[in-house]
């Protein structure tokens, strides 16, 4: 299967698309029909999330499966290490391997709801960067790995200079991309690649947006990720927000303005999130 990063030194921009694994197999039912309607709109790749834990271990490995083996979608899987034990990491990555699945997020993950106070002992990873380290140290080139960033810092880092420091410790590990958090405020994410540059990070920082369909659920999703609203977001959603007709189009409009003027700014391409609902990346990827 070809590499991702194979990709992004041959194509100045890349569009692709997040999915997640459903919970109900009512939802892995549908799902067939999401990935063949992500087949007929071509991105670059797709990515699939992984239950922190491995709560979706064996979802998230069949979907990716399923979308490179059927529907001949390039897929990336992303991949958490809290929790996992390092020999359950390796004989996960010997399993990726095996299906000759290269393209991996590697995540640290936050401990699962099940178990908020898991702390990482001796048989764990503490950080993204040792999980990096590990597969570079065995599988060398075999994987192209992509690291998450976050525009505004991460949640629980000190700063954002910090955070970028992070940043370019998981690169150094050998990450070769990055795929961002969510932001609605494109400044954010024009100020976060300057400062990585800054520290000589080169890497392919590609921004993550999310089209808002739904205000609430997306101020949920937001406040579980740390991502904040900007005031114009909410004062633009807010008064709608019962009306799922006008959201849907005020929602599919900022993002296809903010992808417009990213582009414009030079970000080389656009990761969409989906929330597993196809018709928005359907109109935004139309006007683009
Ligand atoms: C694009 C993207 C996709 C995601 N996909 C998933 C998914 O599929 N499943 C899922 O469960 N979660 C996912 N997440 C969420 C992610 O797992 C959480 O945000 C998690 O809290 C951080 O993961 P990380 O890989 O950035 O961790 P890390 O890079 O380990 O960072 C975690 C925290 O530790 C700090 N830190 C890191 N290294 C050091 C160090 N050496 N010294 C001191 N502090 C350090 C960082 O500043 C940060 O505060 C995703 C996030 C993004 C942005």
């Amino acid at each position: 299967m070809e590499k991702l990063i194979d990709i992004f030194n041959s194509e100045p921009r890349t569009f692709s698309i997040e999915i997640y694994p459903p919970k109900t197999e009512k939802g892995m039912a549908s799902l067939h029909a999401t990935l063949a309607e992500l087949a007929r709109l071509k991105p670059d790749f797709i990515s699939v999330t992984y239950g922190a834990g491995g709560s979706s271990r064996d979802t998230t490995l069949e979907i990716v499966r399923l979308a490179q083996e059927k529907y001949k979608l390039l897929a990336m899987h992303h991949f958490t290490c809290v929790i996992h034990t390092k020999g359950e990491i390796k004989a996960i990555l010997d399993q990726l391997k095996a299906h000759d699945i290269c393209n991996i997020l590697a995540l640290r993950g936050d401990a699962p709801k099940d178990s908020p106070n898991w702390t990482p002992g001796p048989d764990h990873f503490k950080y993204s960067s040792e999980l990096v380290q590990f597969i570079r140290e065995h599988y060398g080139d075999f994987f192209s790995i992509g690291v998450a960033g976050f525009p505004e810092g991460h949640p629980l880092a000190a700063d954002r200079d910090f955070d970028a420091q992070i940043l370019k410790k998981k690169i150094d590990a050998g990450g070769e991309f990055v795929m961002t958090q969510l932001f609605f405020d494109n400044e954010l994410y024009f100020d976060y690649v300057r400062r990585l540059r800054a520290l000589g990070v080169t890497a392919r920082v590609i921004p993550g947006i999310l089209p808002i369909t739904n205000y609430e659920n997306a101020a949920n999703f937001c406040k579980g990720c740390g991502a904040s609203i900007p005031k114009k977001v909410h004062d633009l959603f807010a008064p709608i927000a019962g009306d799922p007709e006008k959201t849907f189009a005020v929602g599919t409009q900022f993002a296809i303005d903010q992808c417009h003027e990213l582009l414009a700014g030079g970000a080389p391409g656009l990761h969409l999130y989906t929330l597993n609902k196809i018709e928005p990346v359907r109109t935004i990827l139309r006007s683009l």
